[in-house]
């Protein structure tokens, strides 16, 4: 048997409803803030992450799906959305529009070759936003208050916010040296990759997973406190910001995210769910001021976020959501080959007026067609045999209250919708009637 290839999943029709409901969410809230969608390419050049996302982080050095194309063209699996938007807005010159920020937000499969745990896998998808175009701590706060109520559309509860402030190149470079000097007599003390990422880039020890309980490491100076004095304005107008909205939200100086290209305000948004597991992080992003530059285009700041989506959906687990039965609104049994013909004239009418139809394939007799029908779950029942066709009309059960009552075809659609919105009520807040917020 040829299975799945490790860390991918395949999303099955009785998994969709909660990613359709999720994105739904989403895609709403994103609205809200006024960003748009964008698509691109889920493969690229490889160099575009290697020189975007950074040739020393742990996700393009040990990561990344690479491979020769048969053109000998070295190309490369997105492992995240960032770097492919900021290419696409450079070669299309999307810079030159006057309505900045630009806001996008972009949805879709990335890959990356970790190490496959609950929450973690090889292929998994991801939702992005990037405001690019200003410098603006306005932005910051703004990217974070859309993660935020991002996940207060999803009712999720114990959702943390934590911030840190990386500095812009300047406040990186002090900070880089005070970090080098004070590593460099503990340099025994880190793990062989550290002691690696010590030598080509001291910032990717600052994320590491196995020693950041170690001393070194919690000793360490912070980024935060070597901010010049235009970083730290900069951070504090973003906080206030986020006091103005009434966003909770800590400063936790070791945030330093595992990509290369933050400047300034970075963020996460976090869980404590029994659900996620070990991991708690739902998304995260920051401010990227100079990756248009690295990427060969103009001076053009920006602040993204992205979140996982499988995250997000065990996280959802938590809220125990009653899933109602899916519905078909009928079921249509056919007495008969000589009825087939006009019966499927019906159904792709009712179809054609939006309602949702469906009958059986299988030539089954009539106590195997209504079998098959229950399993449906439908509202009607259309019964249509050869005296139905003949007088041209059909039966119609309500399933619900038992009643059947005779209708002519012209009048079914009509007769369906009716009955369909009558059964509909309206309903402020908890409904009694169907035990579920409508
Ligand atoms: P990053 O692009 O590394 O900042 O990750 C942003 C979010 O994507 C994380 O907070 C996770 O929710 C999600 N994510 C990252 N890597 C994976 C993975 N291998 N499997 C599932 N979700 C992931």
């Amino acid at each position: 048997m040829i299975t799945k290839v490790k860390g991918t999943q395949d999303i099955l029709p009785n998994e969709i409803k909660k990613w359709q409901d999720l994105e739904n969410v989403i895609f709403q809230v994103s609205k809200l803030y006024h960003f748009e969608e964008i698509r691109t390419p889920i493969f690229e050049n490889s160099e575009l992450f290697h020189r975007g996302v950074g040739d020393t982080t742990d996700i393009i050095k040990k990561e990344t799906y690479d491979f020769l194309d048969r053109g000998d063209r070295s190309i490369t699996l997105r492992p995240e959305g960032t770097a492919s938007v900021v290419r696409t807005v450079i070669e299309n010159k999307l810079y030159a529009n006057p309505n900045l920020p630009l806001k996008f937000y972009y949805y879709g499969p990335m890959f990356r070759y970790e190490r496959p745990q609950k929450g973690r896998q090889r292929q998994f998808h991801q939702f992005g936003a990037e405001a690019l175009g200003s410098a603006s701590p306005l932005v910051d706060a703004e990217m974070i208050a859309y993660s935020y109520t991002l996940l207060k559309a999803l009712r999720l509860k114990n959702v943390s916010v934590k911030i840190n402030s990386l500095g812009d190149t300047s406040s990186k470079e002090t900070y880089k040296e005070k970090l080098t000097t004070y590593l460099s007599s503990k340099v025994d003390t880190l793990c062989t990759d550290c002691q690696r990422r010590y030598l080509e880039n001291p910032y990717r020890v600052l994320d590491c997973k196995v020693d950041k309980d170690s001393d070194t490491l919690k000793e360490a100076p912070k980024p935060i406190d070597y901010l010049n004095d235009e970083d730290k304005t900069h951070f504090e107008q973003v906080c206030s910001y986020l006091d103005g909205m009434h966003i909770e939200y800590v400063v936790d100086k070791n945030l330093v995210r595992g990509l290369d290209y933050y400047t300034h305000t970075v963020f996460e948004l976090e869980a404590a769910l029994d659900t996620l597991g070990a991991q708690a992080t739902l998304g995260g992003g920051g401010r990227y001021n100079h990756l248009f530059s690295t990427l060969g285009g103009p001076n053009f700041p920006a602040v993204g976020f992205a979140f996982g989506m499988e995250r997000l959906l065990l996280a959802l687990e938590s809220l125990e959501i009653k899933e109602p039965t899916p519905q078909i609104h009928a079921f249509m049994i056919m007495l008969g080959d000589n009825v087939k013909a006009k019966a499927l004239e019906v159904i792709l009418n009712l179809r054609h007026g939006g309602l949702l139809i469906d009958y059986d394939f299988f030539d089954h007799n009539l106590k195997a067609q209504f079998k098959q029908a229950e399993r449906q779950n439908p509202k009607f029942l259309l019964i249509f045999g050869e005296d139905e066709m003949n007088k041209g009309v059909i039966n119609v059960k309500n399933i619900k209250t038992g009643e059947q009552i005779e209708v002519g075809l012209n009048e079914l659609y009509t007769t369906l919708i009716t009955e369909i919105q009558n059964e509909q009520h309206s309903c402020a807040g908890h409904c009694e009637e169907c035990d579920e917020d409508c």
